[in-house]
């Protein structure tokens, strides 16, 4: 098993980052923000242990991450290839994907840092809207769907993530600076950090995340 890691701010573009690269590679996409999601929607115990935490910007614990992340991880052949996107999160969830990696023999080959700038998240942030059904994103201004408000792929409604909202957002970047920006060092230590401008477009930084996997 192989995997590689996105890593970046909320609003860094790491799901948008993960569908385009879904369809240039054969990396399985596994986000645990939309598996969190999924959770509550369909009310499983996960789902209603994570909701509280997700709604206020905070992290969901990392005894409940390792467990999605394993039993995802459980699903599939050995020969798999996974994108991380959302995860890790802390030190403890870094470390605890370690010991899973060791356990089935599994490595990571790239940890891939999408650099932006404070204001440009929140900008993204708060324009972000989602299909409900199918999950792509899109942004009022930057990415808008082609009639609005509805989903180009399937017609279905877009709506705002309750965690999308500006008071939430800011908690979530205070969030990411104290409790994930420390696994930068982390990975560089490992050699296994690639960084990359993520203030672009969003073909240009694929572009720059496909160069580094393909190196
Ligand atoms: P973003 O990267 O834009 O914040 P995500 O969909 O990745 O969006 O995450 C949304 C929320 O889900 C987070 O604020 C957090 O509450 C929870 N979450 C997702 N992944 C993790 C994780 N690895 N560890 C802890 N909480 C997580």
């Amino acid at each position: 098993m192989n995997a590689i890691i996105l890593l970046g701010p909320p609003g860094a573009g790491k799901g948008t980052l993960a569908e385009s690269l879904k369809d240039k590679t054969d990396y399985l996409h596994v986000s645990t923000g939309d598996m969190l999601r999924a959770a509550i929607h369909a009310r499983t115990p996960v789902g209603l242990r994570a909701k509280g935490f997700m709604d206020k910007g905070e992290l969901v614990p990392d005894g409940v991450i390792l467990e999605i992340i394993r039993e995802r991880i459980d699903g599939e052949a050995p020969a798999a290839r996974f994108l991380f996107d959302g995860f890790p999160r802390t030190l403890e969830q870094a470390e605890g994907l370690d010991r899973l990696l060791a356990e089935i023999g599994g490595s990571l080959s790239h940890v891939i840092n999408m650099a932006v700038p404070v204001s440009t998240l929140v900008e993204r942030l708060s324009g972000r809207r989602t299909c409900k059904t199918c999950g792509a994103v899109y942004h009022v201004v930057n990415v808008p769907p082609k009639a609005a408000g509805i989903c180009d792929h399937d017609g279905a409604a877009l709506y705002q993530r309750p965690d999308d909202s500006e008071e939430t957002v800011l908690n979530r970047l205070a969030v990411y600076e104290r409790q994930t920006a420390p696994l930068i060092e982390y990975y560089r230590k490992h050699g296994l950090l690639r960084d990359v401008d993520a203030s672009v477009d969003p073909a240009t930084t694929c572009a720059s995340a496909l160069e580094i996997l393909n190196a």
